[in-house]
């Protein structure tokens, strides 16, 4: 194998730098498009700012259109492709435990108003 760079023969022929000059040899050599991959990396890096957790975290807090509004943004923000990773995963996670929560509190909800609707109606037979 000859060297691409200086074109002189390597004493060794499974060496995989030239002797004379240190080039990389081998055809089979392809830089990697390391630009976009870093560009992504640091992308998803990024943390969700504090403020965005506080402002979500509130929503639910204002009567009536709190709750629906904090579901549109977490759906929103779990489902959308313009959305970055960190967010979307944010968003997705607490998609989950609200729902979680919100089942396990319908669950005694109604587990309570069984046991009085039931009370009730043994009082009054
Ligand atoms: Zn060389």
């Amino acid at each position: 194998m000859q060297c691409t760079a200086c074109g002189r023969e390597p004493m060794n022929p499974n060496a995989n730098y030239c002797d004379y000059c240190g080039t990389l040899l081998g055809t089979e050599v392809h830089p990697e498009p390391t630009e976009q991959k870093t560009a992504e990396t640091s992308k998803e890096a990024k943390m969700v700012p504090t403020w965005v957790f506080f402002v979500v975290m509130c929503l639910p807090f204002i009567p009536m259109v709190g709750w629906i509004a904090y579901l549109v943004v977490l759906v929103y923000w779990g489902f959308s492709n313009d959305i970055k990773d960190s967010k979307k995963s944010f968003a997705r996670a607490t998609l989950l435990y609200t729902v979680l929560a919100v089942v396990l509190m319908m669950t005694m909800m109604g587990a309570l108003f069984g046991g009085v609707m039931n009370g009730l109606s043994a009082l009054q037979l």
